[in-house]
């Protein structure tokens, strides 16, 4: 398990904010495709701002989930790797022990699919999933590649979200989750919906990386694991990157 300490912050701790945020990412030796990882970094970064030191723990598949983490990432993955993630994560139970005890948790893409009951295998066939979020998960028709735009669920305060999406799986969500936007581009989750959320557990189909492109989201999940507004950032480059990515899919 490797582990860094951000640096150390010049900006005063947020009132309310806890001392320190756990960000763990899980599996980087299997799920992690597209950049992914950024999601992380963004996350140290935009808490270290506010006066709110991280440690991240970068978790590789043959080692304990640990249970005090405040926010659990999850990036995509090839099929194989993801069943694999899947048994493992499922056999050692740390996840859901830390969500019971309402950790954040973000999945993208394969790790989206599996925080849900079941996934479509490299033949399609049903494979459990971790049934932290009430969705499931198929092959589709047709492969979904390309930019992903979406209106984000007013109640989350997000921003349009923009993101980059290459998977095959399409998924239906259960009564106890909601879909996190409404696609105003691209796939999602094949029914014009695009991710979804039940408490803090949130997925997405958009890698990107997801953070990079959405600051809004990023702040999302550290709302979440702090319980605190944060202070609003100078987020001029974002912006940029944001403008160009929604003007070259909208116009
Ligand atoms: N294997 C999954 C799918 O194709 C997830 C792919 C991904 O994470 N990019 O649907």
């Amino acid at each position: 398990m490797s582990s860094s300490p951000s640096p150390s912050p010049s900006s005063r701790p947020s009132p309310g904010a806890p001392d320190r945020l756990k960000i763990v990412w899980i599996y980087p030796d299997l799920l992690s495709t597209y950049g992914d990882q950024g999601n992380t970094i963004v996350l140290e970064r935009r808490a270290a701002l506010r006066g709110i030191p991280t440690e991240t723990v970068h978790l590789r598949s043959d080692e304990p989930v640990p249970a005090d983490g405040d926010i659990y990432l999850l990036g995509g993955g090839e099929d194989r790797p993801q069943i694999l993630a899947a048994q493992r994560l499922a056999n050692d139970g740390g996840l859901a022990r830390a969500v019971e005890s309402g950790a954040v948790v973000f999945g993208v893409c394969a790790g989206y699919q599996i925080l849900g009951r079941e996934f479509g295998g490299e033949e399609g066939q049903p494979l459990p999933g971790l049934g932290l979020l009430d969705i499931r998960s198929g092959r589709g028709e047709k492969r979904a590649v390309g930019e992903l735009v979406g209106d984000v669920a007013a109640e989350l305060n997000v921003p349009r979200i923009t993101g980059f999406e290459n998977h095959q799986g399409v998924t239906q969500l259960g009564p106890n989750a909601k879909p996190f936007a409404k696609v105003l581009h691209g796939i999602g989750n094949g029914d014009g919906y695009e991710g979804a959320y039940s408490g803090r557990v949130l997925g997405t189909y958009m890698h990107g990386p997801a953070l990079v492109r959405n600051p809004g989201l990023a702040d999302l999940l550290l709302r979440w694991a702090t319980g605190t507004e944060l202070a609003p950032l100078d987020d001029s480059w974002a912006g940029r990157l944001r403008e160009e990515r929604l003007k070259a899919v909208m116009g």
